[in-house]
């Protein structure tokens, strides 16, 4: 038995050497192995200052790496998927994010886990609760699907 598991967060929304967004996140898919179950590929409307959707999905790995170790090999297939780094919130081939991890809680220089910003993103959650709808981040205690919901209540003016 692999020693751990993990949700990876997968992003793209500019075309690659594989294609579409859509076809860079299966083909991260594929890269980064051990993928026991994953979401659909959510198309969603950018954040930032790009004009570009983003194709966003969430896998479910297992794996005997420890966090600092996944980052780093997360890292290397970004750079092979031609990601530059650079606009933050900008056009980007690939990004890789570790979510949550079930050993709980890592922090490490340049590494948070569970990922500081990933209980108020929509384009997480949301295929989150396709494959993991039970997890509880070990932070606030709570689940994916009550998270979810709390980010579906919130108005931007209330
Ligand atoms: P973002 O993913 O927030 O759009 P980047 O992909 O450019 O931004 O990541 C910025 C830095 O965040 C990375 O260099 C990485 O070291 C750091 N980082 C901290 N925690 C995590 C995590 N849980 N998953 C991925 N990167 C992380
Ligand atoms: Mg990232």
């Amino acid at each position: 038995m692999p020693a751990s598991s993990y949700i990876i967060a997968l992003g793209s929304n500019r075309r690659g050497r594989h294609g579409s967004p859509r076809a860079e996140v299966h083909a991260a898919l594929a890269a980064i192995g051990g993928v026991r179950a994953w979401s659909r590929v959510h198309e969603t409307a950018p954040l930032g200052p790009s004009i570009r959707r983003f194709a966003n999905a969430v896998a479910w790995i297992d794996s005997d790496e420890t966090p600092g170790a996944l980052l780093v090999r997360l890292k290397a297939i970004e750079r092979a998927f031609g990601r530059r780094r650079g606009q933050r919130w900008g056009a980007r081939v690939i990004d890789l994010d570790i979510v949550l991890w079930s050993g709980g809680c890592q922090v490490a220089p340049g590494l948070v886990v569970p990922h500081p910003r990933y209980r108020e993103r929509r384009f997480v959650l949301a295929p989150l609760a396709e494959i993991a709808p039970h997890w509880r981040d070990p932070v606030t205690g709570r689940a994916t699907l009550p998270l979810l919901h709390a980010v579906d209540r919130r108005r931007p003016c209330a």
